[in-house]
């Protein structure tokens, strides 16, 4: 592959303690030299950075249905890394809850082939904590790992029962994963459909309250301490849940967390406007009420959240045009990602450039145990390349997912992906905030 030097950009990489303008020459996928000024061997093609942007560590999604095998109506593991690039990611890990379910090695193997054929994004599949994710009996976890799972989660529902996510933790510990939970208790989630408050209430609508993950929370970070497991909390949504992540951490015990976008940028007043009961409001866990959303953002600020992941969610639109009680929970989130951080986090000055790439591909690439997060010489050539004062309207209709499920069409946010580096070969460029040809 030929040589390419990427040259005049803000490098930020914290993990390298640098930020500021940098060359990156970039050989055979690889990051061989990064330096102030780099000379330019022969047969180096130079690109030149557009003033102002931001080059970073490609941005890495921990949390993502493909929805393949299974569902492909809704998405396939080509229309899904797609839509990664898109949105500035050059990985994603993807969730075991489709059809069947990736709680063994012929249903991973299966998704590491897919997503070698389509050649963009990298794929991480995360496999199951128990067979066919029921709840019941430990899946095959050694066989999950040694086919190439990076973590286990029963995602779409918690390990429900104590012990089994004892058993989960302990066992884990041999292999180094993560267990990654998603924290609701069954039986306070009920058939709760919206957050339970004042807008539920207002709306008719069945609530699901805070306290449904705040205990679940709890629950895991007691288990993680007594177990010396790894649990990394999904999508974190209410207030107190960051307390309980806050005393875990205090007491040295192995937990992570993360936040969605959605969580940070909008509040079960959704339900209520511009579009009364719009079922792209409809997720799980819920929108929640302001002071859930200022307490994630306050964790975003003060580093209890280790991770923004998406929770990227393809529904298709004929299962969303329906009664909000019948609709499923989840919207899409690669390609909005990035404008929202930035505009609600990074331009507020909430957050920092370098916890930008901590919260987005740093801390993600140390939970999963993947290579990335750094742009040091050696590394994989994965590289992100950021417009951050690029004026973007978000359009569902444009999106690269085959599912349009979001709720923030038509919104203008200020900040961008320009281009996306997997290997060193572009394979996303954002024609309308680069000049043509820039990366290509
Ligand atoms: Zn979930």
């Amino acid at each position: 592959m030929a040589k390419r030097l990427l040259k005049g950009g803000r490098v930020v990489d914290p993990a390298a303690g640098q930020d500021g303008e940098l060359d990156l020459l970039i050989e055979d996928g690889r990051i061989v030299a990064v330096g102030r000024e780099l000379p330019v061997p022969d047969g180096v093609q130079v690109i030149a950075v557009p003033r102002g942007f931001i080059i970073v560590p490609g941005l890495i999604d921990m949390h993502v249905h493909l929805r393949e095998p299974g569902q492909e109506h809704k998405e396939t593991i080509a229309t899904g890394v797609a839509s990664a690039v898109a949105g500035g990611f050059t990985a994603v890990a993807c969730m075991p809850n489709t059809s069947p379910i990736n709680d063994n090695a012929g249903v991973t193997g299966f998704i590491l082939e897919k997503a070698r054929e389509a050649g963009l994004a990298r794929v991480y599949p995360i496999g199951a904590v128990t067979r066919g994710s029921a709840g019941e009996q430990l899946a095959d976890i050694a066989e999950l790992h040694a086919a190439g799972c990076v973590a286990i989660t029963d995602d779409g529902h918690p390990v429900a029962t104590s012990l089994i996510m004892r058993r989960a933790l302990e066992y884990t510990r041999m292999f180094d994963l993560p267990v990654i939970d998603h924290c609701e208790d069954p039986s306070l989630k009920g058939d709760g459909v919206a957050h339970e408050g004042f807008q539920a209430a207002a709306l008719g609508l069945r609530g699901i309250p805070g306290a449904a993950e705040e205990i679940m929370v709890a629950r895991d970070v007691t288990l993680a301490a007594m177990t010396g497991g790894y649990v990394h909390i999904a999508h974190m949504s209410a207030r107190g849940s960051l307390d309980a992540v806050r005393v875990g951490k205090d007491r040295a015990a192995r937990v992570t967390c993360e936040v969605a976008p959605h969580h940070f940028t909008l509040t079960d007043e959704s339900l209520e406007r511009p579009i009364k009961y719009d079922t792209n409001c409809k997720m799980n866990p819920p929108l929640r009420e302001g002071a859930d959303m200022e307490a994630m953002i306050g964790g975003i600020r003060d580093g209890t959240v280790d991770v923004i992941a998406t929770d990227h969610a393809p529904h298709h639109a004929d299962e969303k045009h329906v009664e909000f009680d019948r609709a499923p929970f989840g919207i899409v989130g690669l390609e909005t990602c990035v404008p929202l951080v930035f505009d609600r986090l990074v331009h507020r000055g909430i957050i920092t450039m370098p916890r930008f790439v901590e919260l987005l591909s740093l801390n993600p690439a140390r939970i999963l145990r993947r290579q990335g997060g750094t742009l040091t010489a050696g590394a994989a050539a994965d590289i992100t390349v950021l417009a951050p004062d690029a004026r973007v309207t978000i359009r569902a209709a444009a999106l690269r997912s085959k599912s349009k499920n979001t709720p923030f069409d038509g919104w203008e946010l200020r900040g961008a992906a320009a281009a996306t580096i997997v290997g060193g070969r572009t394979v996303f460029v954002n024609d309308s905030v680069t000049g043509a040809d820039v990366f290509a």
